[in-house]
């Protein structure tokens, strides 16, 4: 954002803005929360706020007996409880002589680069006015395939795509614990990660509440795809006072995540909110080219192609044992690259089809992992 300082984001979770029994806001929490973001704004720091709980507050409206809800149910409780909310966040963001913004986004935005663009000057644009964006799913029409599954994901994708230099996780505990501390008196909280790996991930466990859909796994995988973009993560409990300006201050509020290296813009893309179409299987000459040398991807350490995709979509890079090594931007459509696969660029040239680029994926359009399987970016 032009002359401001970089944006903040908040999420905060279901059970945080509704009492799991009566399904009642709960306005002490949205009161603090807006107040503190108020203070944020007012001191030049542009604040996005992630919130869930349209589902949860909109559900008692539908009238249905106690069970377990339906897809369409959950997204009708949504459409019902997103004005809800906003109307909320409208109320007390005013009373802050703030205005807020609601923004609905899906899985597949951050698949399409050109959308993904307007998205991100939409939100540049609000913060730019010191607008205070309230971003959730659009559940209504999310379906399995664009569905974020939750919004700890989406947070940490918002705050790629605002260039965030902070990612605030606010539930109903005040961090990631060794243990499960209902049930394990010897559980502690862990106050700071330097390197956050899978084990962290496994040590959240199932754990969760009874409202909203995330719980401490999806915060740490949330976490996961936050810190390799460069942005630092905090997990805490919401109704903590103060919460968000302590978390800010560096005060020991929670579980701090310390952010992995900094991938450029396009790159960012790439690793971590395109949709990849299809893939291309390489041989081993092209694995070490690209793991250990950092070239270009060239059509002649291509064996195999997959799936349908056109020029300028993102495929995924695979090893011969099925192994995701990275992925990139293609210069060819999926019949040409099978056309072309195992060929030498010169004898491509002389196809005609290569009146583009030599390269099939350039070494700037692609992401290849730090190891197989984790999503670090070189
Ligand atoms: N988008 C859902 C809602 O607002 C919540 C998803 C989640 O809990 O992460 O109800």
């Amino acid at each position: 954002v032009a002359g401001k300082r970089s944006p903040v984001v908040i999420k905060i979770g279901s059970s945080s803005l509704v009492e799991a029994t009566t399904h009642r806001l709960r306005s002490g929490n949205i009161e603090s929360l807006t107040r503190q973001i108020a203070a944020l704004v007012q001191a030049g720091r542009p604040t996005v706020l992630v919130s869930s709980g349209a589902v949860a507050v909109g559900t008692p409206r539908l009238r249905l007996p106690a069970r377990a809800l339906t897809i369409p149910e959950k997204q009708a409780a949504a459409a019902i409880g997103q004005g809800m909310l906003m109307q909320e966040y409208e109320k007390a963001f005013s009373r802050m002589g703030l205005t807020t913004a609601q923004v609905l986004l899906t899985r597949d935005v951050m698949g399409d680069r050109r959308r993904y663009i307007h998205a991100r000057n939409t939100l540049t644009t609000l913060l730019e006015h010191d607008v205070v964006p309230v971003v959730n799913e659009n559940d209504t029409v999310a379906v399995d395939e664009i569905r974020f599954g939750d919004n700890d994901t989406l947070s940490a994708h918002v705050a790629g795509l605002v260039g965030a230099d902070m990612l605030i996780l606010l539930t109903d505990i005040d961090g990631l614990y060794t243990a499960d501390p209902r049930v394990d008196p010897e559980a502690r909280r862990i106050d700071w990660i330097d390197n956050l790996s899978e084990r962290y991930a496994r040590m959240a466990g199932r754990s969760g509440s009874r409202v909203g859909t995330g719980g401490m796994k999806s915060k740490i995988q949330a976490a996961m795809i936050a810190t390799r973009l460069g942005i630092p993560v905090v997990i805490a409990k919401a109704d903590r006072p103060n919460v968000i300006l302590d978390a800010l201050a560096g005060e020991p509020v929670g579980t701090r995540i310390a952010a992995a290296g900094r991938m450029p813009g396009k790159k960012r893309w790439i690793a971590f909110s395109s949709a990849a179409k299809g893939a291309v299987v390489v041989d081993r000459g092209a694995v070490s080219a690209l793991v250990d040398k950092g070239r270009s991807l060239l059509a002649s350490g291509i064996v195999q192609v997959t799936g349908a995709f056109g020029a300028g979509d993102v495929v995924l890079i695979r090893d011969q044992a099925g192994t995701e090594i990275g992925r990139g931007v293609v210069n060819y459509d999926a019949d040409d690259l099978r056309l072309i696969q195992g060929m030498k660029s010169e004898d491509i040239v002389s196809l005609g089809i290569s009146s583009r680029k030599v390269e099939v994926i350039h070494r700037d359009d692609m992401v290849v992992y730090e190891n197989a399987g984790a999503r670090g970016g070189k």
